[in-house]
């Protein structure tokens, strides 16, 4: 794949584990500078250390490349203002955002609490905006942004088990498209992915055969080219079969 990110600051959350790794690992390997945040909390979001994060920077300095890891829980506005803050002090800008940190509490509607809905508006939804937010600005003032999230097909569809998470995720989307359509005059590009990869998010989720098949880094060039330069300004890259179909354009198109 040709392209490269040198010279460009990338924030990915939820980047201890899984898709955010994987896209942290990949962009760092093609010249990025990268905060690698994680709260390093759990599926559940239940709160714990920085040491899935670290361990990830540590990986990426010891192929050559260029990070920190920063500990910002994204459901909280101050922490993620802060390390907004702090990487601008360290590293200039924000060019690139991929918004990936995210939780579940699936239950059927009838057994989940008010807490389970709450707390997972709190992180997809509300911590999307969040970390949105907390770029906008500089992105605006440089005339420079690529903003990718990770959604999902229970955003489009709904799922069993997934009120909380399906209207997060149909949340997130919409504000997305506004973004997108209000930084369509500077060049912002705000684009959506919903993949479906083998992460601790969908262990329990899916079959044996699929998780061997779906790795996270098999989505990685997808969100690499939705980062690049050469960013669409829109494209919802479609569900599970649907982004393997795109990676797999892309690779034999040499993006
Ligand atoms: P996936 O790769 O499918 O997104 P994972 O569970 O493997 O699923 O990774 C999600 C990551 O997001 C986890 O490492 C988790 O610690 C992180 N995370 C969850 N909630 C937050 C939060 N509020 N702030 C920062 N990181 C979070």
């Amino acid at each position: 794949m040709s392209i490269r990110f040198d010279g460009r600051v990338a924030i990915v959350t939820g980047a201890g584990n899984g898709l955010g790794r994987a896209h942290a690992l990949g962009l760092a390997a093609r010249g990025a500078k990268v905060v690698v945040n994680d709260f390093g909390g759990g599926r559940d979001g239940s709160g714990g250390s920085m040491t899935a994060a670290e361990a990830v920077v540590e990986e990426i300095r010891a192929a050559g490349g260029i990070a920190m890891a920063d500990g910002a829980d994204v459901s909280n506005f101050e922490q993620v203002k802060a390390m907004v803050d702090m990487t601008t002090a360290e590293w200039g800008s924000v060019d690139l955002l991929c918004a990936n940190a995210g939780i579940l509490r699936d239950k059927s509607f009838a057994k989940m609490e008010l807490a389970d809905f709450a707390k997972v508006i709190d992180v997809h939804l509300n911590g999307t905006f969040y970390c949105c937010k907390a770029v906008w600005e500089g992105m605006r003032a440089r005339n420079y942004g690529r903003i990718v999230v990770t959604t999902s097909s229970s955003g489009m569809y709904g799922n069993f088990g997934q009120a909380n998470y399906a209207a997060a995720k149909a949340g997130v989307i919409g504000l997305m498209n506004v973004l997108a359509a209000e930084g369509r005059k500077t060049d912002i590009r705000v684009n959506t992915i919903s993949p479906t990869a083998a992460t601790r998010m969908t262990e329990e989720l899916l079959p044996p055969q699929a998780l061997a098949l779906l790795k996270p880094e098999s989505i990685t060039p997808a969100v690499l080219y939705l980062l690049s330069q050469d960013a669409p300004t829109r494209t919802i890259i479609g569900a599970g079969a649907g982004s393997f179909a795109v990676v797999k354009l892309m690779e034999s198109e040499g993006l």
